[in-house]
């Protein structure tokens, strides 16, 4: 019998009945904190998505934090060379678990107009593994937006997107060095 099966049927419309791993998922989920780090032009996007005009706040996410060991969530936005990757590596270690990685633009999926670059990352999942990928040179707010809120479904429901996460993430890529 499920737990909420035991409470009374008086009682069940004042009493919630959820496993503490939910509660602190359905938690997570709604109050992400991003860390406060930019390495070019995508990361104006990212700056712009926190204003009113976008309204981050509505889904709890607004709070950005000037140190990583107050952040789950590193959003990798602009290009990103070999000079700037050690940084980012130490500022992910630095960062308590659960923690999350969002690849915002071209350039950090994939080294966008700068892919031959020897200077260049070709993609930050060749070093950190990445959650969500958002493609575009620039990505709009609304599509940051839209990424946090896969990010949050990944949280909620982790065992039902593995699979799929995998699939749409490769899907995405592909579409971004075609
Ligand atoms: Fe700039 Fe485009 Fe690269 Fe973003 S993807 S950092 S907008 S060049």
């Amino acid at each position: 019998m499920e737990i909420a099966e035991r409470v009374p049927e008086s009682l069940r419309h004042n009493v919630f009945v959820v496993k503490i791993d939910q509660l602190f998922r359905w938690a997570h989920a709604s109050s992400i904190w991003p860390l406060s780090s930019g390495l070019a032009c995508c990361a104006i996007e990212m700056m712009s998505t926190a204003t009113a005009r976008f309204d981050l706040a509505r889904f709890g996410y607004e709070v950005f934090r000037p140190c990583p060991r107050q952040a789950d969530l590193l959003i990798v936005a602009g290009t990103l060379t070999w000079k700037m990757a050690e940084p980012i590596v130490r500022l992910y270690e630095q960062m308590p678990e659960p923690k999350y990685v969002i690849a915002m633009g071209a350039c950090t999926i994939a080294g966008g107009p700068f892919a031959d670059s020897y200077s260049v990352v070709p993609g930050i999942d060749d070093i950190l593994p990445v959650d969500v990928y958002i493609p575009g040179c620039p990505p709009r707010p609304e599509a940051l937006m839209d990424g946090m809120l896969k990010l949050r479904e990944k949280i909620l429901h982790p065992e039902r997107v593995t699979a799929e996460r995998a699939a749409w993430a490769a899907k995405e890529k592909a579409a971004v060095t075609a």
